[in-house]
């Protein structure tokens, strides 16, 4: 409740919509349910080594409870892709919205379980590079509708702005 009292007063009250009332909604609703209902055991926060690091879930996030930090080393995750960061998941400041989850490219694209969830939402791929080489499986209405949310700002954080 203190959460959603602070999503108010931030005037994202858009988001407090989505959340309570399941509007506009990305993530599989029985994945939501099985996690509602306790049939599932949340397992870590961050996929770390499938991750590929691109922020999306940071970007999301309505709370701030997601952080950028950067890798001690750089990890080549396949041609054309090094992942310099991962994100980290304050449990404190998480909302449960499951926004994370949704934007975050392996489910977002590909149908597969994200690398980042508030609860465990599936098994996660474990060779994201063979992944990544599929063609994406999700309808044009679909990437049409998550694009609708990539330049929402009451959704998206301004990271440059933030981070400033
Ligand atoms: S579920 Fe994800 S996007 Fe929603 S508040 Fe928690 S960390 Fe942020
Ligand atoms: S968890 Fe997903 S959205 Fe977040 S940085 Fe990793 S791949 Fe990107």
């Amino acid at each position: 409740m203190k959460d959603l009292i602070r999503i108010f007063l931030e005037g994202i009250i858009k988001n407090v919509n989505r959340i309570l009332f399941a509007s506009d909604r990305v993530t599989d609703m029985d994945i939501r349910s099985r996690i509602m209902e306790g049939r599932v055991t949340p397992t870590n926060k961050v996929a770390e080594v499938p991750c590929i690091g691109c922020g999306g879930c940071c970007n999301a996030c309505p709370t701030e409870a997601i952080d950028m930090v950067d890798l001690d080393e750089p990890v080549e995750m396949m041609k054309g892709l090094v992942k310099t960061q991962i994100p980290v998941l304050n449990s404190e400041k998480c909302v449960n919205c499951y926004y994370c989850h949704d934007f975050c490219p392996l489910y977002a694209l590909f149908g597969k379980a994200g690398t980042i969830h508030p609860n465990d939402v599936g098994e996660v791929v474990s060779d994201i590079s063979l992944l990544l080489e599929e063609p994406v499986k999700i309808s044009d209405d679909k990437i049409a509708f998550i694009a609708q949310y990539l330049s929402d700002s009451t959704v998206l954080k301004k990271r440059k702005t933030r981070d400033r």
